[in-house]
C-alpha cells in the first residue's frame, strides 16, 4: 500500500513537472533552443501553425475565415522570447518578461472573433503585451490603437509590430483603464487584463452598436470573459461567457506608481 502511494506521489510530480516545464528556466533547455540541430525553420513553423489552428482553435469551435487566417498568418514565434519559442505554438500561454505572460491561442482566437470586427473597424486594445493580439487585429482591421502600461514590454512590441509590417496598429504607454482620449469612440474594445470592473472611460469610448470584450474578476484567481455590448440608445448589455485566467490589469493608485 506504502508502495503504490509512493509510486502515485511519483506520478503526480512527474505531470505537475511536465505541465509547467515552459516556465521553468533550465540551462540546457536555452541550448536545445539555440542549438543548430534542434532550431526549427519558418517551414516548420508554419506547419505547426496550421496545425495550431486546426487542432486548437477550429476543433473547440471558432469558425470566422477572417480569425482563421489572421491566426494562420501572424508568426507567433516572434512575439516569445526566444528561450520559449519552440513552444510558440502550443496549447498554453508563455511568459513574456516581468510577470507577463502572451495569452493561449485558442483564446486570442476566440476574443477575436467575440469582437465581431472586419476591415472597417476601427479596435482598442488595452493590455499590449507582446503585441501578438494586436498584429492578429492588425490583420482583420482597418486600424488598431493599442495601450501597454510597462514601458519596457511596450517600447519592445512597438519595435517588433513596427519591424513586422504591422503599419496599422497605432501604440502608446499609459493607464489604459482609461481609454485613449481623443481617438474614440471605438467600434471594438478588447482588455487582455483582468478588471475588478468595467471601466466607466471604455464604456464611454465605446460606439453605440459596438462590441467589448473584457475579462471580469469573479474570485481571486479567476474572471468570467464578458462580451458587453452597446445599443444604438447607448444601453449597455454584459454577457458572461468562459472562464478564463488572465494578469490583473492596474488601475488607479497602483497604476499612477
Ligand atoms: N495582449 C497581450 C497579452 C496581454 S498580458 C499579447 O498579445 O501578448 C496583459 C498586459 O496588460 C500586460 O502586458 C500588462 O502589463 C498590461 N496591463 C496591465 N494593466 C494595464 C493598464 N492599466 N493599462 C495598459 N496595460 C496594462
Amino acid at each position: 500500500m506504502k508502495y503504490l502511494t509512493f509510486i502515485l506521489i511519483i506520478i503526480v510530480l512527474a505531470c505537475v513537472f511536465y505541465a509547467y516545464r515552459p516556465f521553468m528556466n533550465f540551462k540546457g533547455q536555452d541550448s536545445i533552443a539555440d542549438g543548430e540541430n534542434t532550431e526549427f525553420t519558418e517551414e516548420d513553423y508554419a506547419r505547426k501553425r496550421k496545425r495550431m489552428v486546426e487542432q486548437q482553435i477550429m476543433a473547440r469551435g471558432v469558425r470566422d475565415k477572417k480569425v482563421l487566417d489572421a491566426m494562420q498568418s501572424v508568426r507567433r514565434h516572434l512575439f516569445v522570447p526566444e528561450q520559449y519559442r519552440i513552444y510558440s505554438y502550443n496549447d498554453q500561454p508563455l511568459p513574456i518578461g516581468l510577470g507577463q505572460t502572451i495569452s493561449q491561442p485558442y483564446i486570442v482566437a476566440l476574443m477575436t472573433e467575440m469582437l465581431d470586427v472586419d476591415n472597417s473597424d476601427i479596435v482598442l486594445e488595452i493590455g499590449t503585451g507582446s503585441g501578438y493580439q494586436a498584429a492578429v487585429l492588425s490583420a482583420i482591421v482597418r486600424e488598431v490603437y493599442t495601450i501597454e502600461i510597462i514601458e519596457e514590454l511596450g517600447l519592445l512590441a512597438d519595435e517588433r509590430l513596427k519591424r513586422l509590417g504591422y503599419d496599422n496598429v497605432n501604440f502608446k504607454i499609459s493607464d489604459g483603464s482609461l481609454g485613449w482620449p481623443g481617438k474614440g469612440p471605438f467600434d471594438a474594445i478588447i482588455v487582455t487584463a483582468a478588471a475588478e470592473k468595467i471601466p466607466d472611460p471604455l464604456i464611454k469610448q465605446l460606439k453605440p452598436g459596438g462590441r467589448m470584450v473584457i475579462p471580469v474578476n469573479n474570485s481571486s484567481y479567476i474572471q468570467d470573459l464578458l462580451i458587453v455590448e452597446k445599443d444604438e440608445a447607448g444601453n449597455i448589455d454584459a454577457k458572461k461567457t468562459i472562464p478564463v485566467r488572465f494578469v490583473p490589469l492596474v488601475e488607479g493608485e497602483e497604476a499612477a506608481k
